[in-house]
């Protein structure tokens, strides 16, 4: 008797579709190009970052299933960057050519109150938290979780967005008052020592593949800075990649994931967040690793070998926020004289205050020197310095 054939894996040449027109799609359709791959991308706006780095831009509406469909048929494997794609959509891709991550691991993760249970279920720490659905569950909610919390709207939020803080019981009706009425979900405010990311990935036979942590700063909610090493206990880096792995094997998850953490200051990882693609704090392993997240993406997406993940120079990465562009032009030469510093731009036609435009990644001798470094650049490009 023949042996059980794998699944059979997706060759350059073929048709890749990502839906979502955004940076992170634009990145996968380089290193999917880069690969001899033709990509096809998916977006409800024709002015976005992946028009110009795939071969195809379909302008269309998630609702509009038979479109997705016939866009489907001539596709050969199509993946997402960003979760906020509606399952119904995802669903209709997925009916018609293999869809991977699958339409459930895409349900799971784009609802904060099905992505905690799906931790709580499988034994992941998180925050404390309770799913509310009118003004009297969050007061039940905040007597049962204390104060300062958080409160976050299920679905459809990002970089912050849909969240207040929730600081004392008189803050609980103008919390209510602008995030519902819809579901919600009550979080405990955690006093972590750091943040960190990991990103993994999960091939269609179960090989995975597990990157470094990376270490992030938030401003206003928004990442801001990431470094990789991140600088932390042996034990602790061991730890949230086993947890990384572990989360992506439960979701059954084909692809790349990026797990967020909370490091508590008694040395606990509490996830945070599960993005289910690759994410902002992995851009940095285009220039550290020797497999970039979107290379990994590609190859887990098309059934081939994961690449590996081994970091080839410490790395930081600095957020270039619409703010940059108040005032003047970018002092984009300054930035570039920096040693070591590489330039990303997502191509978005207007800059505005707080739209991520794009990044620079610092790689030196020391994870401290291309902070040093991508800091400054970024200063210098902002021009924020003298
Ligand atoms: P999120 O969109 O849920 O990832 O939240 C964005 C950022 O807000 C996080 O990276 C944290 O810096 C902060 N944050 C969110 N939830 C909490 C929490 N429960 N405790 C403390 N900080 C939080």
């Amino acid at each position: 008797m023949m042996p059980p054939v794998g699944p059979t894996a997706i060759l350059p040449g073929a048709r890749l579709g990502v839906m979502g027109g955004g940076q992170l799609g634009a990145m996968f359709a380089m290193a999917a190009r880069r690969m001899g791959y033709r990509v096809e991308a998916l977006s409800d706006v024709a002015d976005c970052p992946a028009a110009r780095h795939s071969d195809t831009l379909h302008v269309v509406a998630y609702d509009d299933a038979r479109s997705l469909q016939r866009i489907a048929a001539g596709l050969d494997a199509v993946t997402f960057e960003f979760e906020n794609v509606p399952v119904h959509a995802a669903l209709a891709m997925a009916s018609v050519s293999p869809l991977r991550p699958s339409p459930e691991v895409l349900a799971t993760t784009q609802d904060r109150g099905r992505e905690k249970a799906f931790l709580v279920e499988h034994g992941f720490g998180c925050a404390p938290h309770r799913l509310v659905h009118d003004r009297d569950m969050l007061r039940e909610a905040v007597e049962e979780i204390g104060l300062p919390a958080v409160l976050k709207t299920a679905s459809f939020g990002y970089d912050g967005k849909g969240q207040r803080r929730i600081e004392r019981a008189e803050d609980v009706d103008a919390a209510w008052d602008s995030l519902g009425p819809q579901s919600c979900l009550l979080e405990g405010w955690i006093e972590f020592d750091s943040e960190i990311s990991v990103v993994a990935a999960r091939g269609a036979d179960g090989s995975t593949a597990v990157y470094e942590p990376s270490r992030n700063l938030h401003a206003r909610h928004i990442l801001d800075v990431s470094t990789m090493p991140a600088g932390l206990p042996a034990t602790v880096i061991a730890e949230a990649r086993r947890m990384a792995i572990g989360i992506i094997e439960a979701l059954g998850l084909v692809g790349v994931a990026c797990v967020e953490f909370f490091l508590t200051s008694d040395g606990r990882l509490l996830v945070n967040e599960i993005a289910p693609r690759p994410h902002n704090s992995g851009h940095l392993t285009i220039e550290a690793c020797e497999t970039s997240q979107f290379e990994q993406q590609v190859r887990a997406l098309c059934g081939l070998p994961l690449g590996s993940t081994r970091q080839i120079a410490p790395a930081a990465m600095a957020n270039l926020l619409g703010d940059c562009w108040s005032g003047a032009e970018p002092d984009w030469a300054a930035a570039l004289a920096m040693p070591g510093v590489s330039l990303h731009l997502y191509g978005k036609s207007e800059p505005r205050p707080g739209r991520k435009m794009g990044h620079l990644t610092a790689v030196a001798e020391t994870v401290d020197q291309a902070l040093a470094n991508v800091i400054l650049a970024r200063d210098r490009l902002c021009r924020r310095t003298p």
